[in-house]
């Protein structure tokens, strides 16, 4: 590995990745800190993180886009948009802001130090074209490189999976020429990916399969969004109908997550019933649509059109709830007995947990353990200097925090600069210290595989609202514009 540089280059303010995340970062830095100097890294070729790496059969969001989507450009399209239509969007925000200018792609970040001698971070990127090293220096890090390990997703160890003649596919790296037409498909795992993936290739399968070991929610619905389209009908402006729509749709969905706390059953009883309306009566809801959680402990797919259900109903997909005994050379042999014959197996069995993105981290010379550290509010972590990361919602759009966590860092940037600071520090007040240190997220409140798999890896949170992610929008919308910037939180220099 070579380097050209002979200075490091230097910005106010590095941001990681190009996704959701960080191309709404560099948007609103140039609104709200425009004297900043700035730049994005990405590894990859291109922006859109999630949206750029995903290319299984029907990849779509899960959530609206009139809340995915930023609050600053209109979506006008159907609620649910396909992966294509989320980047031709960010294309857009990034064309029409002019932030194509501060991303450099292809680069991929592996060190970053911090010196408190310097107030600097200091970042080691390679060039994933020509495995350049390059050096960054930058006084404000932005992490925005999601939470997952994007070159390779979570397959869980099967025995006799190398007996399998067929081929052993994960939608993550869903290979572009898999031809799949008139196969007999197997997918396991009955998550967003799969409950999209099933119906893009019922049609041309000869039979798809989705195998579950227990039950999801999903909500079933119309890719419309009646009030939206009203709106449009009486020509009001389509700035107007963007922020109209996202505070319907935030109501509702608020509504949505008070009944799941305060009447689980109630919700239960409506989820599974739109589930049960779609099958007809003599399909076995109970047996492969009714999850023995509570509902909202893990993301709930919302199925456009309801097309999981459309393309059971007709015999193209079937669902087998059941447990793996193991692979065998034509398919799966099931605890129950059964064999499920493939010629394609998929695993849409989610992801392997990044924390901060696989990037070694120190702080003056100490390498940074994150595990031992506390969240403030989910964005930054005790004994870690001018460093925030954004982790989005998963009972809301993910964007709604990135935006709120924007505001944060610009008027904490802001703020630093007006009175002459150059180091902030979250630390735990002295009415803090004895607070019990708690896993990262309460499983009671959200669970999916690949936050239990690696909860440990993840920084502490404390049992007060101020040192944990709370997954609530709703009390973070006020909370977070409220936090006062000269609380003892911050140590400052
Ligand atoms: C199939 C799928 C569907 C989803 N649908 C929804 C949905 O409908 N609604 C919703 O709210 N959420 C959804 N999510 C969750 C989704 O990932 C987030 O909402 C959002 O896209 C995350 O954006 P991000 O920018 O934070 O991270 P990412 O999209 O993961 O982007 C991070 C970027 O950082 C780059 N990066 C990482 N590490 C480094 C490094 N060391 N150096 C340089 N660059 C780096 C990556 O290459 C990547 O481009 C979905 C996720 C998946 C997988």
């Amino acid at each position: 590995m070579s380097s050209t540089q002979s200075q490091p280059e230097h910005f106010d303010v590095l941001i990681v990745g190009a996704g959701i995340s960080g191309v709404g970062a560099a948007y609103h830095l140039t609104q709200q800190c425009p004297d900043k100097s700035f730049v994005a890294l990405e590894a990859l070729e291109s922006f859109g993180g999630t949206w750029q790496m995903h290319h299984f059969p029907g990849i779509r969001s899960d959530s609206d886009l009139y809340t995915f989507g930023y609050r600053f450009k209109p979506w006008t399209g159907p609620p649910i948009a396909t992966g294509a239509e989320i980047l031709t969007y960010m294309g857009e925000v990034i064309d029409e802001n002019d932030l194509g200018r501060h991303i450099r792609y292809g680069h991929k970040i592996t060190t970053a130090s911090w010196s408190s001698e310097e107030n600097l971070w200091t970042l080691e990127a390679i060039r994933t074209e020509t495995g350049e090293q390059l050096s960054f220096t930058a006084n404000f890090l932005w992490m925005c490189q999601g939470y997952y390990r994007h070159a390779k997703g979570y397959t869980p160890d099967w025995e006799g999976m190398e007996d399998f003649n067929g081929q052993i596919v994960h939608p993550q790296t869903w290979p572009e020429d898999l031809d799949y037409k008139g196969k007999n498909v197997v997918v396991i795992g009955s998550g967003a990916t799969a409950a999209t993936l099933v119906p893009a290739i019922a049609g041309d399968c000869g039979h798809v399969t989705m195998l579950q070991r227990s039950p999801t929610y999903f909500i079933p619905g119309l890719n419309q969004n009646e009030l939206a389209d009203q709106l449009r009908e009486l020509e009001i402006d389509e700035t107007w109908i963007h922020e109209i729509t996202r505070r319907k749709i935030l109501h509702d969905q608020a509504a949505i997550t008070r009944l799941s706390f305060e009447q689980p059953e109630f919700l239960k009883g409506e989820l599974i019933g739109a589930v049960r309306a779609l099958l007809g009566p003599d399909y076995d809801v109970e047996k492969h649509f009714t999850p023995s959680y509570r509902p909202w402990r893990q993301r709930i797919a919302f199925v456009p059109d309801g097309d999981i259900f459309k393309g059971i109903a007709s015999g193209a997909a079937s669902v087998v709830t059941d447990e793996i005994e193991r692979f065998t050379e034509k398919g799966i042999l099931l605890k129950s007995g059964e064999t499920l014959e493939a010629d394609i197996i998929v695993t849409a069995t989610g992801f392997n947990l990044s924390v901060l993105g696989d990037i070694e981290f120190a702080v003056d010379g100490a390498p940074v353990d994150f595990s031992e550290t506390v969240t403030y509010r989910g964005m930054m972590f005790t004994g870690v200097p001018n460093m925030l990361w954004v982790f989005g919602y998963f009972r809301a759009s993910w964007t709604l925090r990135v935006e709120l966590l924007c505001d944060f860092v610009c008027r904490l940037l802001n703020y630093m600069k007006e009175n002459g600071l150059e180091k902030v520090t979250p630390a735990l007040r002295e009415q803090d210290k004895d607070m019990p240190l708690l896993p990262w997220m309460d499983p009671e409140n959200f669970n999916p595989g690949y936050l239990m798999r690696s909860m440990h890896l993840l920084p502490k949170r404390g049992d007060k609202p101020d040192w944990q992610h709370s997954q609530d929008y709703w009390a973070e919308k006020n909370d977070i514009p409220d936090i006062k910037l000269d609380d003892e939180v911050f140590k400052y220099e």
